[in-house]
């Protein structure tokens, strides 16, 4: 007998049709003798359709009043399975993030969990019944709902397990496991069967959505085994694991992109110490994460140019921010692109080896591929580049990298 936890995304609880065929899993593991705790996301599209409710009802929304409505989609897949469960005659109840609890700060739209309390559900676990946890929310000490950031059902399952001390954290999807790079837009990436969960966690955080980054952090911290699958079909995912578990390890491991960049370039900024903490002092002051940074040396002696991006989605906001303290700041023309794509390769292997950067930029010249911006940590290389140019160079760096399955 172990303890499991398995998650459900969006696409695997779309409609009660899904929904009894992942009831079916579950009741197989319950049969196979498991106590089992379900975390589920709200069915495809409807938490998508609910933030465009709220920022349509108001360009600023309250965000305490964002995640009252945004988490309700995970109220009713929670509940949904609960009554296909005891259909099937599986005992179950639905449990909300509040009922449980599932306590967290107060950062709502994306707040951190702190602490779990599953002694109600693991004494309901004695009785045989399988808990069925809304994935995605919380709630902060104030007692009011919290969000945990899109694809928070993630972070919620692996939470859960941690808490639980679980043998396995399953994460069922609409993709049979953690690939190269994304299958849907590059045929030829391949299944990895492992991954270590520094690289897994820097794929995430460069833009794979598999996995929402902060629950690869979660099962770093506390060993949960991490297992990636398909709800759909029956074969074997990719586990997440320690690197010392990885017999052959391969240079690059995988490719990731993120649409979710916008570049700002400020023009002939006054060249001097002090001016990069006053251009960023401001950003920082309104929560704009500012990402890569690439300073040019400007052929104008005592000006210089400054490029970097921000979440395309704080764009506005940022050079709003950057205007308005033009006389300040100095510089003489701000401009903005949204159409960029960060592009990034990773792999642990990068450590013992050079060449990883230069085969990238020689993979994206012969494409005739421009790069903007790059910047570099210890296991990837990222490259901003014209967001037109994704496919040609997600599919031209797989093949470059020897990654392409045969
Ligand atoms: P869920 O609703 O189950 O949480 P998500 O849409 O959040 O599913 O995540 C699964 C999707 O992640 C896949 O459909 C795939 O398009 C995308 N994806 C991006 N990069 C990868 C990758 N390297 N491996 C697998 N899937 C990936
Ligand atoms: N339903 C939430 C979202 O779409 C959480 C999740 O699916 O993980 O972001
Ligand atoms: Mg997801």
């Amino acid at each position: 007998m172990a303890r499991i936890v398995m998650k459900f995304g969006g696409t695997s609880v779309a409609d009660l049709e899904r929904i009894r065929r992942a009831a079916t899993r579950v009741k197989a593991e319950v049969e196979a003798g498991n106590e089992v705790a379900v975390v589920v996301s709200a069915m495809a599209g409807v938490t998508n359709a609910m933030v465009k409710l709220v920022s349509d009802a108001a360009r600023l929304a309250d965000l305490r009043e964002y995640d009252v409505v945004v988490s309700s989609g995970e109220q009713v897949t929670s509940g949904l399975m609960a009554i296909v469960l005891q259909s099937m005659g599986v005992p179950a109840r639905s449990w909300m993030g509040w009922q449980i609890p599932i306590v967290t700060d107060d950062s709502h739209g994306s707040a951190r969990i702190e602490n779990i309390a599953v002694d109600d559900v693991v004494r309901r676990f004695g009785e045989g019944q399988v808990a069925v946890v809304a994935g995605f929310q919380g709630i902060d000490p104030a007692g009011r709902i919290t969000t945990l950031g899109r694809g928070g059902s993630d972070t919620s399952a692996v939470a859960l397990a941690a808490a639980l001390q679980a043998e396995r954290c399953d994460i069922y999807t609409d993709v049979d496991g953690v690939y190269t790079t994304d299958p849907r837009i590059v045929a030829k990436a391949r299944k990895l069967d492992r991954i270590t969960y520094e690289e897994m966690l820097e794929m995430a955080s460069q833009g794979a959505k598999v996995l929402q980054t902060r629950s690869v952090e979660m099962a770093m911290k506390h060993h949960v085994r991490v297992q990636v699958l398909s709800s759909f079909e029956n074969s074997p995912g990719t586990l997440v694991v320690d690197e010392d578990e990885i017999v052959e390890q391969a240079l690059v491991s995988g490719i990731a992109y993120s649409r979710d960049e916008a570049k700002i370039t400020l023009l002939r900024v006054p060249d001097q110490p002090g001016v990069a903490a006053k251009i960023f002092g401001p950003l920082a002051e309104a929560a704009i994460n500012v990402d890569m940074i690439v300073q040019n040396v400007s052929a104008e002696t005592g000006r210089t140019d400054l490029t970097f991006t921000v979440g395309k989605a704080e764009l506005e906001r940022a050079v709003q921010v950057l205007r308005s303290r033009q006389a300040e700041l100095k510089f003489e023309e701000l401009r903005s692109d949204a159409n960029v794509v960060k592009v990034s390769v990773i792999g642990v292997g990068m450590r013992s080896h050079a060449g990883v950067a230069q085969q990238m930029f020689t993979a994206l010249a012969e494409r005739g591929i421009n790069i903007q911006v790059i910047s570099t940590s210890e296991i990837k290389v990222s490259v901003l580049i014209a967001e037109e140019y994704t496919e040609l160079a997600l599919r031209g760096l797989h093949t470059a990298y020897g990654l392409d399955a045969a």
